[in-house]
């Protein structure tokens, strides 16, 4: 246990976020707590079953941890009027008693999965930075909350001490993919991906997945403090080549 750090994994059961559990345990200087609201079933780590719309199960899985690192998220779902109550509550308020949570237990850096799609009004976008401003009208209710989280998540940046930084991956792909992959598969076997709407020019983000994690392990050790050069930034985190 000596001089590892103690950190929470929220989504931990979750597609990316059992491969950051993976790498956080592999590098050896984690202690690592999943808190999700269905059991990890992983073992090597210790679990703790709860939810984000619960502060006081939230202080209590944060407490005494250095790291945070908040992945979980409701599942993006056609947006009636429940899901949508759901997505908020989750993915707003949730994140909320996150940042609540770490400032009054003291944890010293939070690192939020945000989303690529922050930025994406339906417009294409090539080669944009994170000078890009967030989308006037988000693609869907699931991508608004997550504007909203990050918002959130950057503006707490200095609170109490507490530094935080924003990852911003797109769509994401490997080992233990329940969607992406999958879905396109499952089509395809329907005969259903024969056809190709517009050029067949555009550009889509992948990520691999291990390459997602591993940011989120550099982000962490890049957050020294609330005053360093990432504290309160947002970053794309992407496997593509700048197209010139
Ligand atoms: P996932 O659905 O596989 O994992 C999310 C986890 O959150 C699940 O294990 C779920 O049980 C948990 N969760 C849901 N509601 C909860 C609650 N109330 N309390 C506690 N835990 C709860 O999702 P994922 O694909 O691994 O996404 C992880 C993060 O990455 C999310 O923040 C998502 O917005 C972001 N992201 C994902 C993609 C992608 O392509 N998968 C792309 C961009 C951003």
């Amino acid at each position: 246990m000596g001089g590892r750090k103690k950190c929470l994994v929220t989504g931990g059961a979750g597609f990316l976020g059992q491969n950051l559990v993976r790498q956080l345990v592999d590098s050896g200087k984690y202690d690592v707590t999943v808190f999700d609201i269905r059991d990890s079933g992983n073992s090597s780590v210790q679990t703790i079953v709860g939810d984000l719309r619960n502060l006081k199960q939230v202080e209590e899985a944060v407490a005494g941890c250095e790291v945070v690192f908040h992945c979980a998220t409701a599942a993006p779902a056609a947006a009636n009027t429940a899901n949508k109550k759901l997505m908020h509550d989750v993915n707003v308020k949730g994140t909320q008693n996150i940042i609540d949570a770490c400032v009054s237990q003291g944890v010293a850096r939070l690192v939020y999965t945000s989303s690529a799609s922050v930025v994406f009004d339906g417009r294409d976008l090539v080669n944009v930075n994170e000078d890009a401003p967030y989308a006037a009208k988000p693609i869907d209710y699931y991508t608004e909350t997550k504007v909203l989280g990050e918002k959130l998540v950057l503006a707490a940046n200095g609170k109490s001490g507490l530094a935080t930084v924003a990852l911003r991956p797109s769509g994401i792909f490997g080992e233990g993919d329940p969607l992406l992959v999958p879905t396109i598969v499952a089509k395809a076997k329907q005969g259903k991906m024969g056809v190709i709407i517009g050029s067949g020019q555009n550009l889509m983000d992948f990520t691999y997945v291990g390459n997602v994690a591993q940011a989120h392990l550099q982000a962490a050790e890049a957050l020294t403090s609330a005053s360093c050069a990432c504290a309160g930034q947002p970053y794309f985190i992407t496997n593509a080549e700048p197209r010139l």
